[in-house]
């Protein structure tokens, strides 16, 4: 069980700037991700677009943003629980909830930050029959671990840079052992530098190019062994391998969120904008998840929300205490 003082459900930019706003209150904080790595919209959808309305930053790049927000929650040691779904939130007491995620793993805390943004990212998976029952015994939609794939043979699928940046590194890497790159169309959607480098793998006989073809259907005795392939001109073609990797994108939905409870309007959270606290003591709702009167999906918004739901945490967790506001310039930043 990992215990903190605050459970962040989500690691995107409003999540990541909360831990240093609960830092300086000296509150911890343990945050749940169902990606492989932090920084939600800004690392999954747009980490080379510069942003401009940062303040203090006329122009970042939302990917410098996330490695700065990192940077500055740092000194305050945030756990991370990262590529794990929190499923289900249980009040067992009056000041403990107990997080639990699709892989088991439990968290408790006197407080909840839900600040899932649009919600879990899930996989976009191809229309084939059986493919679930093989879904982690050789098929995966993420690749969270390339050594995993050491000495294997993999059919990527998918025409799009998350297609291409994977099919490069596994090959490239000498990683594993065969890599094929299956995609619908002769073209793909992916950086040109991207491109030009899976042609060149190809060239050199490092990525098996199978294009104008998809995976219709997949084999294999309790763990995938082969994968179908219908090629436009040639056919269906049995390909053998270790697995099949559709990487297709991902796309938000609110999932586990939806069922906790909470009230929701219009996909969102609805919150009391004083504290942005939920109908649910000691659950609070930050960034894009949330709505109220006149709600805008901006970062900057989320810092402030974040900011003032540690406070309104603070006073839960030390009812006794009172918080005095201390500016970082006076106090410096002394972390944990
Ligand atoms: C292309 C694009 C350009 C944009 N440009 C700007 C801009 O210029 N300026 C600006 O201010 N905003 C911009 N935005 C919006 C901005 O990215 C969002 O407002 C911001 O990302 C919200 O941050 P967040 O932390 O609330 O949520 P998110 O960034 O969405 O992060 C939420 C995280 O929660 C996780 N999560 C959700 N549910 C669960 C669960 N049950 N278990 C575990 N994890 C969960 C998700 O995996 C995700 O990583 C842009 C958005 C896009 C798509």
């Amino acid at each position: 069980m990992i215990k903190t003082d605050i459970i962040i459900i989500g690691a995107g930019p409003v999540g990541l700037f909360t831990i240093f706003e609960a830092g300086l209150l000296k509150l911890r904080c343990h945050l749940i991700d169902s990606l492989p790595q932090a920084g939600g919209q800004c690392s999954e959808i747009y980490p080379k677009k510069p942003i401009y309305d940062i303040p203090g930053f006329p122009s970042i790049l939302a990917g410098e943003l996330i490695d700065n927000l990192m940077e500055q929650a740092a000194p305050f040691k945030p756990g991370f629980t990262l590529g794990e779904a929190a499923v289900t939130i249980d009040k067992v007491s009056e000041n403990e909830f107990i997080v639990t995620t699709d892989k088991g793993t439990k968290h408790s805390a006197p407080i909840v930050m839900i600040a899932g943004g649009l919600g879990v990212f899930e996989p976009r998976k191809p229309p084939i029959e059986n493919l679930a029952s093989y879904e982690d015994k050789g098929v995966e939609y993420i690749i969270k671990d390339p050594n995993f794939y050491r000495g294997k043979r993999c059919v990527i699928a998918g025409g799009g840079d998350s297609a291409l940046d994977w099919a490069i590194y596994l090959a490239k890497n000498n990683i594993a052992s065969e890599v094929s790159l299956v995609h619908r169309r002769s073209s793909f959607r992916g950086h040109l530098d991207s491109v030009q480098q899976v042609m060149d793998l190809a060239d050199d006989g490092k990525v098996k190019l199978i294009t104008e073809a998809e995976v219709v259907g997949i084999g294999g005795n309790g763990k995938v062994e082969n994968v179908v392939i219908k090629h436009k001109t040639e056919g269906e073609i049995t390909k053998d391998t270790d697995h099949f990797i559709p990487l297709f994108g991902l796309k938000p939905s609110l999932g586990p969120i939806a069922d906790w409870g909470l009230e929701i309007e219009k996909n969102a959270i609805k919150v009391d904008t004083t504290d942005y606290s939920t109908n649910i003591p000691g659950i609070y709702a930050i960034g894009d998840v949330n709505t109220y009167e006149n709600k805008l999906k901006l970062i900057l918004c989320g810092f402030h929300e974040g900011t003032l739901a540690v406070q309104s945490a603070f006073a839960r967790i030390h009812p006794d205490k009172k918080n005095v506001l201390k500016y970082t310039t006076v106090n410096g930043v002394t972390g944990f």
